[in-house]
């Protein structure tokens, strides 16, 4: 039989896996299986041609139980309407396992930014805003930026809101750039995030991550300036699939807050290489900067993605797509430790393969949920309207991700010692769930 592949589909079965381990009641099941609301808008923008173009918007607000909606926007050419709900699913999920107060959105719209003009983006930006702003709020649901959506992007539409309003309104939408109320330590807070995830599971499952302790809190800026070092001694080896946003930022910290960390894969859209010495990330960010793609680094190695996914390292990291850890590779699959930084990398059945494997899973909803923690911190600085610097973003960042990660991991002991063998991403479905249901049962809606 053929692998589900449709991400919703996918987040559902997650869900209903958890469920069954728990023993959720049936409606409270049924109730968090489907999506509070969803919108679709169609979008009318004036291109540099004259012409006027009509795009498709989506925006879904899976559940608010325990707070406003929360969640970013995908601008994406296979956008469709399942990929956005399940994503608003597990934004649901994220930030319940992080314990922050919100519920889970998310949202998006059809299009291929890399073709599109900074001024017909700002116009399909402010567009959107205009489609859905009643529907948004800084109380009611609040967007931020996800697939090849920028922080300029979030200025504009956070501009075009609180005209519609008529006052200032920056806890609207959140991932703003610093100018316009937003917060320091944004834009590497989800590969941050998960360095944070990473530094306490290796302390579970036997690889050695020497954590340089007064480099964890630092700003990028501050580390990009350090000098980068290759271990010479045990090594931690790592791959990072993707290199946009997330897998950059996370190249660059693994190399400054571990003292033993060794990149040696790295992949794109357009291929993968390997470099068994190692690759500095300063070379690799310049090479990707210049040339558009990662596989121009020269020197190395050119292999495929496949075999990018199947490298003997220590530690893999997916910081792309959905769907690429599948029931036909999974147990190709070399790495002790999986960080997904990507929303979806992995199907159900190739969790079941991994699992049976011994490889921990680090899921997505715990490993980037740096992203929207940090996106919290911002909205308070919003409506506090007081700012705080680096280290303390990062200090309380570090302080949600580890009890996060030590909330699932003792989750899954737990239910081990009651002789059920579940994974990590189930274990983080059981706490998630348990905290949305709560809050929906306590406001009586089942
Ligand atoms: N897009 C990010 C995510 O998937 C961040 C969301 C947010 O900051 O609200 O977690």
């Amino acid at each position: 039989m053929k692998e589900e592949l449709n991400p919703f589909k996918i987040a559902q079965q997650q869900l209903d896996e958890a469920a069954k381990v728990m023993d959720l009641d049936e409606d409270m099941h049924a109730f968090l299986r489907e999506p509070m609301r969803f919108l679709q808008v169609s979008i009318p923008v004036k291109m540099d041609d004259g012409s006027t173009k009509t795009f498709i918007g989506f925006r879904c607000q899976y559940n608010d139980a325990r707070g406003p909606t929360k969640g970013g926007l995908r601008w994406h050419p296979e956008e469709t309407a399942d990929t956005v709900k399940a994503l608003a699913a597990w934004m649901t999920w994220k930030t319940a396992v992080v314990d922050i107060p919100y519920g889970g959105g998310k949202g998006g719209v059809i299009c291929n930014p890399k073709e599109m003009s900074e001024g017909e983006k700002e116009r399909l930006a402010r567009g959107y805003i205009r489609a859905i702003s009643r529907f948004i709020g800084p109380e009611k649901d609040i967007p931020a930026p996800d697939v090849y959506t920028t922080p300029q992007i979030m200025a504009w539409m956070m501009d075009e809101y609180s005209k519609i309003v008529g006052y200032n309104a920056p806890g609207v939408i959140t991932g703003k750039p610093l100018e316009v109320g937003g917060s320091k330590g944004r834009t590497d807070a989800t590969a941050r995030g998960g360095m944070y995830v990473l530094r306490e599971a290796a302390k579970c499952c036997g690889v050695e991550l020497k954590e340089n302790k007064d480099k964890m809190h630092k700003s990028y800026a501050e580390l990009q300036k350090l000098e980068e070092t290759t271990p010479a001694e045990h090594p931690v080896t790592i791959a990072i699939q993707g290199y946009g946003n997330a897998g950059q930022y996370a190249h660059l910290l693994l190399k400054r807050v571990f003292r033993n960390a060794k990149v040696v894969g790295l992949s794109d859209s357009r291929g993968a290489i390997y470099v068994k010495e190692g690759i500095p990330c300063n070379k690799a960010m310049e090479i990707k900067d210049q040339k558009g793609t990662i596989t121009a680094y020269p020197g190395a190695k050119k292999i495929s993605n496949e075999e990018l996914l199947e490298l003997d390292v220590d530690i893999l990291v997916p910081a792309a797509l959905e769907n690429v850890i599948r029931k036909d590779n999974a147990s190709k699959i070399r790495a002790k430790i999986i960080l997904e930084l990507a929303n979806g990398p992995t199907t159900p059945e190739a969790d079941q393969i991994l699992h049976k494997n011994g490889v921990m899973v680090l899921p997505d909803f715990l490993a980037n949920a740096g992203g929207v923690t940090c996106s919290y911190f911002e909205w308070v600085q919003n409506i506090g309207g007081y700012y705080w610097d680096f280290e303390e973003t990062y200090e309380r960042l570090d302080k949600k991700m580890s009890q996060a990660f030590w909330d699932v991991y003792n989750t899954q002991k737990a239910y081990f010692e009651k002789d059920k063998d579940i994974d990590m991403r189930t274990a983080a479905y059981v706490v998630s769930i348990e905290r949305v249901a709560q809050a929906t049962r306590t406001r009586g809606w089942v």
